[in-house]
């Protein structure tokens, strides 16, 4: 695989090929925020005021599924652009079926919904996996700039994050659903005519998908691929004949627990078939084995991460003063998902410079997933502190959950550029989209896990949940600080 140009800083230090991948990453996060922001809304506003009827459980349950499948999508998408159609044409067809899933969302029916929801799963898997391994390939696996470079493409995600719930979601919950949704849509369109555009200066990096020198083992990838459609079919067919005899009837709910289950069975299996199913050599094996580390590190710092959008904001809901000096009325609970994304796009930059500035001096990568779960552990004392203070049924300062937002997203600086970087130098190059793949398992398992956690907010009071969730980073945090020294020798000379 060519590297475009091992010298070109034509994009803030880095290569040029970084800002095609930047901005497209921009316009998809911008529809995927944005969506996300009033999807719940949507779900749960009356028919009457144009939603979709739901109750909480039952929105809550299509939510956490959704955001969970997307990011699980990843594990077929980066291995079907690995071996099949390459990094670059997954991005791209990804990117309209994205762009196709917000069109259909802003059609006013239920099959178009659904149908709308399943591209945009289908699409993410496709394109988030592969736009960073596209950024990976633009860097020798020893050029400094990667990790920096990762960071600054983080940036990117968030500038899409800040700008989607800030127009995407005004204009859904303002003034037509459906009219957030088209232009979420429209972002994605955006984000596409860019990419094609900008791809003169990716070289040929996620070009074509790696060599297979063997037939036989090409043989065994098409295999596999049919088996998995056909299985994928087979499944559904099942389930839907089930439903249909009222044999077995399928709630959301119901879905969402079956989902679970399959969910922490996949990486069990994946991993386990991994190691047997090739012929790594000793140095490409202990990689693999970090990977396996860092993964189960990730899943824990996202289940406690994405409380944002679950724990967190019921805890600003009812226990925050939202009432602003010169406001008659509190600002929606929903504005303070900007500030992790505020705090990401004011941070990355700093990260970028600190990394490159530390050279060879920077922590490792477990080193800096510890300290990033022990930042959102950190993060979690402050709101234990928080509830307790609100524990007698006053509304408390804003201050607190910003301070939170604050430590999480240093903690997410550590760990999440870091991870996409990391990955993208420990595959073995034939499977790196689909460790990358991987890596957003790691995010689907934590999303998964946040939420059904996030539902004993209630019967288990905020104060015990956010001790749990310190608890829970800390173990996490000082167990990986313990391997730190064996895994850098598992790394096999990358850091
Ligand atoms: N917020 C980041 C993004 O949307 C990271 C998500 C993740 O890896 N869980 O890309």
């Amino acid at each position: 695989m060519s590297v475009p140009a091992q010298y070109d800083k034509g994009f803030f230090g880095h290569p040029k090929g970084l800002s095609t991948l930047f901005f497209t990453e921009v316009w998809e996060r911008f529809s995927f925020y944005g969506m996300k922001a009033f999807l719940l809304l949507y779900l749960t506003a009356t028919v009457a005021n144009g939603g979709m009827g739901f109750d909480v459980a039952k929105g809550t349950a299509i939510f956490a599924l959704y955001t969970s499948m997307g990011y699980l999508l990843g594990l077929p998408g980066g291995w079907i652009a690995d071996r099949f159609i390459g990094h670059r044409r997954a991005v791209l067809s990804g990117g309209v079926l994205i762009m196709l899933g917000h069109f259909s969302l802003a059609v006013q029916s239920t099959v178009f919904f659904f149908a709308g929801l399943g591209l945009i799963v289908i699409g993410t898997g496709l394109l988030k996996p592969n736009i960073s391994a596209i950024v990976g390939q633009l860097y020798h696996q020893n050029d400094d700039r990667r990790d920096a470079g990762f960071s600054l493409f983080y940036m990117g995600i968030n500038f899409g994050a800040l700008g989607g719930p800030l127009i995407c979601g005004y204009l859904g919950e303002r003034v037509n659903w459906h009219l957030g949704f088209s232009v979420a849509g429209l972002g994605m369109l955006f984000g596409l005519v860019q990419f094609v555009r900008g791809t003169r200066y990716m070289g040929d990096a996620g070009l074509k998908p790696e060599k297979c020198h063997d037939p036989k083992e090409a043989a065994r990838h098409r295999k596999i691929l049919t088996t998995g459609v056909v299985v994928t079919v087979l499944a559904g067919l099942t389930a839907a004949a089930l439903h249909l005899s009222g044999v077995f009837v399928w709630t959301v709910e119901r879905v969402a627990d079956s989902f679970g289950l399959i969910l922490f069975a996949i990486p069990v299996l994946f991993f386990a078939g991994l190691f047997l199913a090739e012929r790594w050599t000793p140095v490409e094996k202990g990689r693999l084995a970090t990977i396996v580390v860092l993964f189960m590190a990730a899943a824990f710092f996202w289940a406690a991460y994405e409380q944002a959008g679950s724990s967190l904001t019921l805890f600003a809901r009812d226990s925050v003063d939202r009432v602003l000096p010169f406001m008659d009325e509190p600002f929606p609970t929903s504005w303070f998902q900007n500030f992790p994304a505020l705090f990401c796009v004011l941070l990355a930059p700093v990260f970028a410079w600190l990394w490159v500035r530390l050279g060879k001096h920077q922590p490792s990568s477990p080193a800096k997933f510890a300290i990033g779960l022990l930042m959102v552990g950190i993060g979690f004392i402050v709101m234990m502190g928080a509830a307790s203070a609100s524990a007698g049924g006053a509304r408390i300062s804003p201050w607190w959950l910003i301070g939170t937002y604050f430590l999480h997203v240093l903690g997410e600086m550590c760990l999440s550029p870091v991870g996409l970087s990391t990955m993208t130098k420990l595959a073995p190059a034939r499977i790196s989209g689909m460790m990358m793949g991987v890596w957003f398992l790691a995010a689907s398992v934590g999303n998964y896990v946040g939420g059904r956690a996030a539902g004993y907010y209630d019967r288990l009071t905020p104060l015990l949940l956010f001790g749990l969730f310190v608890l829970l980073t800390f173990a996490a945090a000082g167990v990986l600080a313990l391997l730190i020294r064996p895994i850098r020798r598992m790394m096999g000379g990358v850091h």
